[in-house]
């Protein structure tokens, strides 16, 4: 809407017309300040907006500082007091913040509120003014006009239905810059703790080495010389050590999982072939069969990609019922610009309480002695996923089997120059 516009039809018998089209211009704006970012914007589009629905000679954009008001930004056909401060009790923006309401004031020499000293050197004769966020006031826009001049009640109403949104998006834009802080610091401290974990799995692994091969010297040496029971206690020490190299060895390849991505589009089906090759030995030991629908090109990682199906698919075969032997089931369907891929087992199943659990560094629901294993599988999974800016979850019938499903983006999905 022009500033012509507005006033013809502000002027017209026909208020309630201007009424629907100044409601018209608001949403627009609303729209507008729903998309900034920061404050600059937002009072740029204030400034400009305050303006256009009065169709005043000038409008600007007040910040409550303290005690102080800061005359933030304007739009005027001449300069106002940008980038200046008054005392809260010296001015009029002042008196609209402290008492939470809008004013209006047909001849500001006339007011007692007004400071005129701070008015001469201006083409202001009239003005009116609202809070932005009435219960406890943020700020105020000011509307002046060089002619004297009386806006009506419509007029107000709507200007405080502009500063009504404006606390909105200021709203919006003090959360976002605390999620933004927030999202910062978490990722600071994701980074601190990614590495703590792969310098301490690095570091550990000397002296587990020395631990391991001097268990083995004695073995060696002395072997002969130990009755049962020390042979017992050189077997124990070795497999607890080599359980810890497992262990730290999964931990190191969580911990440099970040560093490895190399994301472009791949043939899953050749991950999966890697992967089946890599575990052959534990297919035939386990009398399992895997069974596949086609897999399609994916936007991915392949180190990282043959991680997740090697997991996956080590847990299908692993977490059995003693009589059967394991039958792994992969499937592939398309949504959108994704795939879905699922891992499908009849093994022991898990009770749905420990669904979302299981994905969690170190949880495990069996002892070692039933189903060996780390507890790092399945949130290596989960990070490798995410990764890849996809979501992992598990469904399952307790008894009967689990599948894992997750989602991959399609190559055609991914935006090759804003991802990774
Ligand atoms: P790990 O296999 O080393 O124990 P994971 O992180 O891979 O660790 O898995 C965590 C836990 O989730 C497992 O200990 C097991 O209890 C459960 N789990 C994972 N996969 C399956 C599956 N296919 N069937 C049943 N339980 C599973």
């Amino acid at each position: 809407m022009t500033q012509q516009a507005t006033a013809s039809i502000i002027d017209s018998p026909n208020p309630s017309r201007w009424y629907v089209e100044a409601m018209e211009h608001l949403v627009s704006v609303v729209q507008e300040l729903s998309l900034a970012r920061d404050i600059d914007s937002v009072a740029a589009i204030v400034r400009k907006a305050a303006r256009e629905l009065t169709s005043a000679d000038g409008a600007t954009f007040v910040l409550r500082e303290g005690d102080q008001c800061y005359y933030a930004d304007e739009n005027a056909v001449s300069p106002l007091w940008k980038g200046q401060h008054f005392p809260m009790n010296a001015c009029i923006s002042g008196w609209v913040m402290t008492h939470g309401e809008p004013v209006v004031i047909e001849d500001i020499y006339a007011d007692e509120r007004i400071p005129a000293e701070a008015y001469r050197s201006t083409f202001v004769k009239s003005l009116a003014m609202v809070p932005i966020r009435r219960a406890s006031p943020i700020g105020a826009i000011g509307n002046y006009w060089a002619s004297t001049h009386r806006p009506a009640p419509e007029v107000i109403h709507v200007l405080q239905a502009l500063a009504d949104t404006t606390s909105v998006a200021m709203e919006n834009i003090r959360l976002y810059g605390e999620l933004t802080r927030k999202v910062q610091t978490l990722e600071e401290s994701n980074y601190e703790l990614n590495r703590f974990a792969w310098v301490a799995s690095h570091d550990l692994q000397e002296p587990l080495r020395t631990i391991v091969t001097q268990v083995q010297l004695l073995e060696q040496r002395y072997g002969d010389k130990l009755d049962i029971r020390g042979k017992n206690y050189i077997n124990r020490a070795t497999q607890g050590a080599s359980r810890l190299q497992q262990l730290i060895g999964d931990l190191l390849v969580h911990a440099q999982l970040q560093k490895v991505k190399n994301f472009r589009p791949l043939a899953l089906e050749n991950v999966l072939e890697n992967v089946l090759n890599d575990l052959n030995t534990l297919i035939k030991n386990s009398g399992a069969t895997i069974h596949s629908e086609t897999l399609p090109w994916v936007w991915g990682d392949p180190v990282l990609l043959e991680r997740l199906l090697q997991n996956l698919l080590t847990n299908a075969i692993k977490f059995q019922k003693q009589e059967l032997p394991p039958r792994v089931q992969i499937t592939a369907a398309q949504d959108d610009k994704h795939w879905r891929i699922g891992v499908a087992d009849n093994g022991i199943g898990i009770e749905s309480t420990y669904l979302e659990r299981i994905f969690g560094l170190f949880q495990r629901l069996h002892s070692q002695d039933m189903y060996p294993g780390s507890g790092i599988g399945l949130a290596t999974c989960k990070k490798v996923v995410e990764l890849h800016e996809g979501r992992i979850w598990a469904e399952s019938v307790p008894g009967e089997g689990s599948t894992f499903y997750f989602i991959l983006p399609s190559p055609e999905g991914v935006d090759k120059y804003t991802h990774h």
